[in-house]
C-alpha cells in the first residue's frame, strides 16, 4: 500500500528523520493559511498524488506550464499555485498518459539546498536483508542511474538479526563523500530511517532527494510502501490509505478476495491459482498475444465471485478477447461455468471468449457453457486455448 508524501514525512518525523516543515491542504484557503503558519520567505506547494516526477510533470489543462512542485514567494503565489493544481490532472513519468487528479496539496518550507542525494531502503528478497541504496545523483530516477552509471550507486545490506550499526552508517556517509558534521547528521538520518522501516513493516522507503542544508541531512521528498500482509499490525498506517489513488477495479477485486493486477495488453485472463495464472500469461505471450491482466479467482471462489471477476475484466476498455483457464480442483468447473454465463449475460458479452476447463465436474461445466447460447470457443488444452484466444482477439481488434 502506498501513501502520500506528507503522510510519509509525518510518520518519518516521529522516528526522528529530519524533514522541512510542512502542512497538508485540501483547499486553496487551507493552502494560503498553511503558508501563513510557515516561516517563509520561500514556500513550496506540492501536489500530493501517488506518483513521483511531479516537479517535471505537467497539468493537462496547461501542457507547457509548470509542474506539481512550485516554489512561491508570497501568499498570492501560493494561492495561484494551489488554484492551478487542485482538481486538475497532473501527468508525470509515473502516472501514465491519463495522469492523476490532484485532490490534496502539501505546503512546505522552502529550503536552501546545498546538494541533493538519493537514498532508499528496501527489502532484498534474494538475501533476506534490508538494503540501503544511496547515490550522489539526487533527484534522478534510480533506474536511470543504475543503467548509465551503476558505479554511482552504493549498496549496504543490513542483517535484521544484528540490526543497523555505526559501521553501516559510515559506509553510506563516506560513500557519498560526506565529511565532519555531515557524517554525524547522515548517520542519525540513516539509523532513524532504518528504525522506521522495521517498526512500520515498510517494503520500501525512498527519499529522493535526500538533501544537505548546511551540514544537516534532511528528507525533501518521501515515498513509502507497506507490506499489506502486515497492515493489521498498524491500524494507524492502514488508515492512511487513499482509495481515490487506487485502481477502482483492484479495490473491487480486493474486497472480493480476488488477486487482480491490470496490465497493458488486450487479452483478459481469468484463471484459478497464481501459478496457473502466471503460466497462462506466459503462454499467451508465447503465441504473440499480450495479457490485459493477471487475475487469480482463488481456490474457493463462488459463482458470485466469478461474476465479479468477469465484470472486472470486461470493464477494461482495452480487453478485446477473454481466456478463461480453470483447473477445477477445489474449485468446481460447473461453478465457474455458472459464473461466466451469468456475467456474460449481464454485461452482454461482445468480445470473443475462449474457455478451457479441466478437472472436477468438467463435463457439467462444458454442458452448461454449450447450452448457454453464448458464442464460446471451447479449447482442449492450454496451448490450444492460448492460440485460439490470440487469433480471435487479433480478429476482434482488427474489426474494431
Ligand atoms: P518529485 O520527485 O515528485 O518531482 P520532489 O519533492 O522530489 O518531487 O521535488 C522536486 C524538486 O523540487 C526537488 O528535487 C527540489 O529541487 C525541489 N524542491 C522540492 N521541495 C523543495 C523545498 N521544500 N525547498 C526547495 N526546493 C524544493
Ligand atoms: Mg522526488
Amino acid at each position: 500500500m502506498n501513501i502520500h508524501e506528507y503522510q510519509a514525512k509525518e510518520l518519518l518525523k516521529k522516528f526522528g528523520v529530519a524533514v522541512p516543515d510542512g502542512i497538508p491542504a485540501m483547499t486553496v484557503e487551507e493552502a494560503v493559511a498553511a503558508a501563513g503558519k510557515l516561516p517563509g520567505p520561500l514556500y513550496v506547494v506540492k501536489a500530493q498524488i501517488h506518483a513521483g516526477g511531479r516537479g517535471a510533470g505537467h497539468f493537462t489543462d496547461n501542457p507547457t506550464g509548470k509542474g506539481g512542485v512550485r516554489l512561491c514567494k508570497t501568499a498570492d503565489d501560493v494561492k495561484a499555485a494551489a488554484e492551478a493544481m487542485l482538481g486538475k490532472v497532473l501527468v508525470t513519468k509515473q502516472t501514465g498518459a491519463e495522469g492523476k487528479e490532484v485532490q490534496r496539496l502539501y505546503v512546505t518550507d522552502g529550503v536552501d539546498i546545498e546538494k541533493e542525494y538519493y537514498c532508499s531502503v528496501l527489502l532484498d528478497r534474494a538475501t533476506s536483508r534490508v538494503t540501503f541504496m544511496v547515490s550522489t545523483e539526487g533527484g534522478m530516477d534510480i533506474e536511470e542511474v543504475a543503467e548509465h552509471s551503476p558505479e554511482k550507486i552504493i549498496k549496504v545490506s543490513v542483517d535484521t538479526a544484528s540490526g543497523f550499526s555505526g559501521f553501516h552508517a559510515r559506509k553510506l556517509a563516506f560513500g557519498l563523500g560526506l565529511s565532519g558534521a555531515q557524517v554525524k547528521s547522515a548517520s542519525k538520518f540513516f539509523a532513524n530511517l532504518y528504525q522506521a522501516f522495521i517498526a512500520l513493516d515498510a517494503s520500501i522507503v525512498e527519499i529522493n532527494p535526500m538533501i544537505l542544508v548546511g551540514d544537516e541531512v534532511m528528507a525533501l521528498d518521501a515515498k513509502m510502501n507497506f507490506d499489506e500482509n502486515a497492515l493489521f499490525r498498524h491500524p494507524d498506517v492502514a488508515a492512511l490509505r487513499d482509495e481515490t489513488e487506487e485502481d477502482a477495479n483492484e479495490k473491487i477485486a480486493k474486497d472480493n478476495e480476488l488477486s487482480y493486477v491490470r496490465l497493458d495488453g488486450n487479452i483478459g485472463c481469468m484463471v484459478n491459482g497464481a501459478g496457473l495464472a502466471m503460466a497462462t500469461m506466459d503462454i499467451i505471450k508465447l503465441y504473440g498475444g499480450e495479457p490485459a491482466n493477471f487475475l487469480d479467482v482463488g481456490g474457493g471462489a463462488t459463482a458470485e465471485r466469478v461474476t465479479v471477476a468477469f465484470k472486472i475484466i470486461l470493464s477494461d476498455p482495452n480487453v478485446k478477447g477473454i481466456l478463461v483457464n480453470i483447473f477445477g480442483g477445489i474449485m468446481k468447473c460447473d461453478v465457474i461455468a455458472q459464473g461466466v454465463i451469468a456475467a456474460a449475460k449481464e454485461v452482454s458479452l461482445s468480445v470473443p471468449l475462449v474457455v478451457r476447463l479441466e478437472g472436477t465436474n468438467v463435463e457439467q461445466g462444458k454442458d452448461l457453457l454449450n447450452n448457454s447460447g453464448l458464442p464460446i470457443i471451447a479449447a482442449d488444452n492450454l496451448a490450444d486455448a492460448a492460440q485460439k484466444v490470440v487469433d480471435a482477439t487479433k480478429k476482434a481488434q482488427e474489426a474494431a
